[in-house]
């Protein structure tokens, strides 16, 4: 079975070689969906039994690596020399380097690789990250599994 739990945060990106807009400083109101899947813990009496996983203890992992990470902070492509100058002088401004150009696809496989060691199998139910599926917009999402992040690790 698939349990999901929502999470959203404020953060600023640019698409450095963007065509159009997307080259601008601006920011997004993101919303993921943190998919996991396993089978439910049948152990008897303990607190998860007939769960997957508890939602609580998504939600734990999720603020800690993922929400308190990224909200009200600005994520850089090490390779945008503009915007790491900049960061490099105002280093109190919140901001996040990474490797990759900040897309949504980008961001929603790097969540996943936050995540997925924190999804522990405690329960031997199978229990294990399933996908990540992120917006930017209302109008605009990505899926992203484990076999895509495993075709995009090397780059992040
Ligand atoms: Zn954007």
């Amino acid at each position: 079975m698939k349990v999901i739990k929502e999470l959203q945060w404020d953060m600023g990106h640019r698409i450095t070689n963007h065509r159009s807009q997307c080259r601008n400083l601006h920011g997004h109101r993101y919303k993921a969906e943190i998919c996991i899947e396993g089978d439910l813990v049948g152990i008897e009496g303990i607190s998860n039994e007939g769960m997957v996983i508890d939602f609580g203890d998504i939600k734990k992992i999720a603020v800690k690596h993922i929400h308190n990470v990224l909200d009200h902070g600005f994520m850089v492509w090490n390779k945008d020399k503009v915007l790491m100058e900049y960061f490099k002088k105002n280093a109190d401004q919140k901001h996040i380097i990474v490797s990759f150009v900040p897309t949504c696809e980008n961001i929603a496989a790097w969540i996943f690789n936050q995540l997925d060691s924190h999804i522990k199998d405690r329960y031997k139910n199978g229990l294990r990250l399933h996908s990540i599926k992120l917006w930017e917009t209302p109008t605009s999402v990505v899926i992203c599994t484990r076999n895509d992040v495993k075709k995009l690790t090397k780059r992040l």
